[in-house]
């Protein structure tokens, strides 16, 4: 007779697993479902990791720097920040982890706005803290007072907000902070693309962090390097919950050179934004309501001349996009996405494939 499955903690047992996004196998494929950099990453990256496996990789065998202080020393050049308030995470998610496992808890519930990044609850479950959703306006603003008194002690505001494509300016996150009695979290994956940052906020404030990752900027989503900005306590308590080697010795010097070469980030996000802009007026051309968009992707619902905006016709688009090997991303669930897709800013080429399907799918 086998021994019967051991029991799991019952918070654990009784959780769902995150849902990436799809990573379809073989070519040919238009991929615009998971708001990656449809450009290489900066050549100083691949020549660090290069320089790094000199000697037939000698230096694998040692462990790496255990607090990634290559990167967070980049980070620190970068956004004119205290080195020793950075701490770095094997992508954004780790940090995000770390966050919830320093803070949040039972009895400490995590907040979040609705919608916003689907891996927070998850990331709450698995600590077993309570998940409560703040909700985004119809006019895409947000309440301060709404958050201040949600009863969470980590609030994640995501900014832009992902999915929606919308930011929040400066001053509307000061006002969260100024009234928000937990620890606000401002999650940037996007900020690159956006027009401001909440940088400042994280400099002067005692209950600000800010988190960044080099998966979307920076192109290096297949490395897994992000990193958050701190108070000088919050950075001690995560450095004390963090794996001891949290980041491997590639993504340390890789990400610290893509930090470094600011001229390639300029180029590439300059022009992302201005494929963005060109998608937008493209989509819109055709009728599709879209998005204000801060970040490098685009939410828009689909109309056509026979098909008003709702989830079926969203669906429909979808599949006859998929059908073609063109990959965008729905979100069903939410009243603020379900009429909608999500669409990744890819190359010109790319942006041309998708409009030109969009024309044809607008005829059927
Ligand atoms: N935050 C948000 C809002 C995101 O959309 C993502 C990417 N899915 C992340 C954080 C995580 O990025 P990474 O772990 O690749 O740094």
């Amino acid at each position: 007779m086998s021994p019967a499955s051991p029991s799991a903690n019952p918070h654990v047992a009784a959780m769902s697993a995150y849902v990436p996004g799809e990573q379809p196998q073989g070519g040919g494929w238009v991929k615009l479902n998971t708001n990656e950099n449809p450009y290489p990453p900066s050549l100083r990256a691949l020549e660090a990791i290069r320089l790094a496996l000199v000697n037939e990789g000698a230096a694998l065998r040692l462990y790496p720097s255990p607090d990634s202080s290559p990167l967070r020393e980049a980070a620190a050049r970068f956004h004119d920040f205290d080195a020793a308030r950075v701490v770095a995470g094997n992508g954004s998610d780790d940090i995000l982890n770390l966050l919830i496992r320093a803070y949040a808890g039972p009895g400490r519930p995590v907040g979040m706005l609705d919608p916003s990044y689907s891996l927070y609850p998850v990331l709450a479950a698995a600590q077993g803290a309570e998940v409560i959703r703040v909700p985004i306006a119809d006019d895409f603003t947000i309440d301060p007072a709404a958050i201040a008194r949600c009863g969470a002690s980590v609030f994640f505001l995501t900014n832009p907000n992902a999915p929606l494509g919308v930011s929040f300016t400066p001053a509307v996150v000061r006002k969260v902070a100024e009234v928000f009695p937990g620890l606000l979290v401002v999650d940037e994956a996007y900020a690159s693309f956006a027009e401001g940052d909440c940088v400042a906020l994280a400099r002067e404030l005692p209950n600000v962090v800010v988190t960044r990752t080099m998966s979307k900027a920076h192109a290096l989503a297949g490395l897994r390097a992000g990193y958050a900005l701190c108070p000088a306590a919050v950075a001690a308590l995560l450095h004390r919950v963090r794996d001891s080697y949290n980041l491997d010795r590639l993504a340390q010097v890789a990400a610290a050179a893509a930090l470094d070469d600011r001229e390639w980030l300029n180029i590439t996000v300059g022009q992302i934004r201005s494929t963005r802009d060109r998608l937008i007026a493209g989509l819109r051309q055709l009728g599709w309501m879209v998005n204000p968009a801060a970040g490098n992707f685009v939410l828009a619902a689909p109309v056509s001349t026979s098909r008003a905006a709702s989830p079926e016709t969203a669906a429909h688009c979808f599949e006859f996009l998929k059908a073609r090997k063109i990959l965008v991303r729905r979100f069903p669930n939410h009243r603020l996405t379900e009429k909608s897709l999500r669409i990744s800013v890819g190359t010109e080429q790319e942006t041309d494939v998708f409009l030109a399907a969009v024309a044809v799918w607008m005829e059927g």
